[in-house]
């Protein structure tokens, strides 16, 4: 799928969720909606004014979203949560109609994914792509067991908020498009340490699996030093690490050097 990676589209019919796992601490939406002062609860899923977004045209009558484009969907989220049951039926039609797109979303209820897909799906649609995301072992031993087994055309691993080593070992297979691994945004957010993501990184080189170190987090341990990384570089060092596999026209370094330069962060 990495090839699809140039153009990139936001998509999110509804917003809210429920906390459901240790990831769900300090969740993006809970802290977008504190920082902009939103009068009603994080926790009450709403639908957004853009649920139709990939069915809108432009007045010339292009669709908004043009042909070819990646698109996140349900980022203020959860795609699989039980609050949104009754509008899930009408994405998934838009999805089906945009067969010139790709869907992809994270879902941390990967356990309801069969009650959740239309009558119509059979092996999965050609254009979506699923991430399971796992913060911890017990959460990768529970969710990826599952993950395995459902028929999903597009899969990949979402280690993040990467809170502990993990062996994700007996679930890294041919199946699998990526494995994608970042540490914690936000003031509180719990360490990284860079020694769990070269770990992962050797068990997808030794299985051949794509991996991609998306973002180093907010409070980043390298050799036994703990920094603070500015939000507006938590994505930028994880890519000058440079340990990405089998991404997109990235290679694959020999050797893994990674340096770092106090003058980006603050402890
Ligand atoms: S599942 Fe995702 S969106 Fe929902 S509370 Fe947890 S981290 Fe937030």
């Amino acid at each position: 799928m990495s090839e699809h990676w140039e153009v990139y589209a936001d998509w999110n019919p509804w917003h809210g969720c429920t906390k459901i796992s240790p990831g769900c601490k300090f969740c993006y939406v809970y802290r977008q909606d504190e920082m902009y002062g939103s009068e009603i609860a994080s926790s009450l899923c709403r639908k957004t004014a853009n649920f139709n977004l990939p069915v809108k045209r432009r007045r010339d009558k292009s669709w908004k979203i043009e042909s070819g484009k990646l698109v996140f969907t349900c980022f203020t989220s959860d795609f699989l949560l039980q609050d949104a049951d009754e509008w899930r039926t009408d994405c998934w039609r838009m999805m089906k109609e945009r067969s010139d797109l790709w869907f992809y979303f994270f879902t941390k209820r990967i356990d309801r994914f069969m009650q959740c897909v239309p009558d119509d799906w059979g092996m999965g649609y050609e254009n979506v792509i699923v991430g399971c995301t796992v913060e911890n072992q017990e959460m990768a031993d529970y969710r990826l067991p599952i993950f395995r087994s459902l028929p999903i055309r597009h899969k990949a691993i979402i280690a993040s908020p990467l809170l502990t080593a993990m062996d994700l070992t007996p679930w890294l297979d041919e199946a699998i498009e990526e494995v994608s691994v970042g540490g914690e945004s936000g003031v509180d957010a719990r360490p990284c340490d860079y020694n769990w993501v070269l770990s992962i990184r050797e068990q997808c080189v030794a299985k051949d699996v794509p991996f991609r170190f998306h973002q180093t987090g907010a409070r980043f341990v390298k050799d036994g030093r703990t920094y603070r990384v500015r939000r507006c570089h938590q994505l930028s060092q994880a890519h000058k690490a440079n340990i990405d596999y089998k991404i997109g026209k990235y290679l694959v370094p020999e050797t893994v050097k990674f340096e770092w330069k106090d003058t980006d962060y603050h402890d």
